[in-house]
């Protein structure tokens, strides 16, 4: 069975502790390959090589660093049907949706910074004409990135990208429930002739691994994407330390669709913030608002969309639907949809795991895409992330009542409105507290502006701009004249 090694200081490494843990594929529930259970020692000699290799990165110039993430991305570009292949079987999310979304976009991130440093600039202010001012950005140094499931590859580029673009030098610890692309990425940064120790990836738990690396003294930057819960372990442990931090945490959405909006883009458009990667995103829309006028006709026909949906193995292409995560998120799951019924919550469409989709899937964590109606905002169903297939879909009479629907979680990740009249989107789009507020549209990417949540959704942006500042540190110089 292959065996999944870190990546420090240039080599691929087994952990020093020897221990290794099983890797599951989601969609036939049996182990096919192992990742490195590493400890805080493995961590320790990641972070030890980052140090070494910072004063050279960070004083190469930007052209050449430029050059090696350019060479990084088209690996990953001529790797892309291999990785999406590799991301499928380690996911459980369809075959199709690896090769067109997390793949790509990886390879973008790797591109987008590649430019970016090459058009760097920092302020300068003149003060009365006594002063000048000038802001210098430099790397922080080790930087720590911790990043979840769903979206493996995606989002541990979005991180990777921006820290060694500018300058500094990092130790990754993916999720260890998905550890394959990542590993794909570490050959990929040999390949491409990064220099050893300016990206160290420390496979593990979050307990020990994760646990150790935002604890490490030498690292001084952790930007970390998971659950809230997690979050607020991490910012804890942080905070006395005195640590920047990054935290991109949970989401409850919600999708706001009025009467005028035109329901032939509403509805596929619906139907994939509903459910794409089985829901297991974080800025899936799952609370799905509809003005009164059109509920009914809007129930009707995404139900039926719903049900149409092929659920089936992930690497077929025909699927639209593959398997969750893991049993441990198929239970979250089965248990939230109870509970909705215990709620008093009506189920449309799904609510159980579909009967064997093929006889390699038979063991498959697979759940059907579950549409709910009858409960109102304040229950737990519609307040707590459950990050699976399931939506709610309300009423609402007036902007004022959906911007208090939408406004009613302690989440504030993102928001989708679908509507025609724009001057009701600008309104309502101010109003809604959330990172990012899509109009007649859902997760359309420019990677320049600012990415986060609001309220328990997170603390700091990440995205282009925001990313370059995140990772690094503003020092001004002021010169009398
Ligand atoms: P988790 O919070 O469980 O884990 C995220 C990462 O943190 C994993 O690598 C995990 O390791 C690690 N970790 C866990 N405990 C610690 C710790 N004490 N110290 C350091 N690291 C730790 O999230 P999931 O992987 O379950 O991902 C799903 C969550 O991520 C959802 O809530 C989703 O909304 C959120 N998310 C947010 C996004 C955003 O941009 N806001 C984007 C994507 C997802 P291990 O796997 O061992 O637990």
């Amino acid at each position: 069975m292959s065996k999944i090694t870190n990546y420090i200081a240039g080599e691929l490494r087994p952990p020093s502790a020897g221990e290794y843990l099983d890797i599951i594929e989601p969609a036939t529930g049996e182990v096919y390959a192992q990742v490195a259970d590493s400890t805080a020692d493995d961590v320790a000699a990641a972070v030890e090589a980052a140090r070494d290799a910072f004063p050279q990165w960070s004083h190469m110039p930007a052209a050449e660093r430029s050059a090696i993430l350019t060479r990084i991305a088209d690996l990953l570009e001529q790797n892309a049907e291999d990785l999406a292949r590799a991301e499928s079987i380690d996911t459980g999310k369809p075959l199709k949706l690896a090769r067109t979304v997390d793949i790509p976009r990886a390879v973008n991130s790797f591109r987008f910074f590649a430019a970016a440093i090459l058009h760097a600039h920092s302020e300068s202010h003149a003060t009365d004409y006594q002063a000048i001012n000038y802001t210098l950005r430099r790397p922080q140094g080790v930087v720590g990135l911790i990043s979840p499931w769903n979206l493996p590859l995606y989002l541990l580029s979005w991180k990777v990208a921006p820290a060694i673009a500018t300058g500094n030098t990092a130790v990754a610890k993916p999720s260890e429930i998905t550890p394959v692309t990542a590993h794909r990425l570490a050959q990929i940064c040999m390949e491409a002739g990064l220099p050893s120790g300016v990206l160290n990836i420390v496979h593990g738990t979050g307990a020990k691994a994760g646990a150790s690396l935002v604890e490490h003294p030498d690292v001084n930057t952790i930007s970390f994407t998971g659950g809230t819960a997690t979050g607020e372990v991490i910012a804890r442990a942080a905070a006395p330390k005195f640590k920047k931090i990054a935290l991109e945490l949970g989401g409850k959405n919600p999708n706001i669709i009025f009467a005028d909006a035109d329901f032939d883009e509403v509805i596929p458009a619906s139907l994939r913030s509903s459910f794409a990667n089985q829901g297991q995103v974080c800025l899936c829309g799952s609370r799905v608002f509809v003005e009164q006028q059109r509920y009914d006709e809007f129930v009707e026909r995404f139900v039926t969309a719903t049900r149409k949906l092929k659920i089936g193995d992930p690497l077929e292409e025909s699927t639209d639907h593959g398997a969750q995560v893991s049993q441990a998120q198929l239970d979250k799951v089965t248990y939230y949809v109870e509970l909705a019924k215990d709620e008093g919550g009506e189920i449309l469409c799904g609510g159980r795991q579909p009967d064997a989709v093929s006889e390699r899937c038979k063991n498959g964590y697979f759940f059907e895409p579950t549409v709910i109606t009858g409960l109102g905002v304040e229950c737990r169903v519609n307040q707590e992330e459950i990050f699976g297939p399931v939506v709610t879909i309300m009423p609402f009479e007036s902007e004022d009542q959906v911007a208090d629907y939408a406004n009613s979680t302690k989440y504030g990740l993102s928001a989708s409105i679908w509507t025609q009249n724009l001057t009701r989107a600008h309104r309502l789009a101010e109003r809604i507290d959330s990172g990012t507020v899509w109009v007649n549209c859902w997760m359309l990417r420019d990677l320049r502006v600012p990415f986060g949540g609001m309220k328990s959704s997170g603390v700091g942006r990440e995205g282009g701009a925001e990313a370059m500042r995140f990772f690094t540190e503003p020092k001004n110089v002021c010169i009398k004249i």
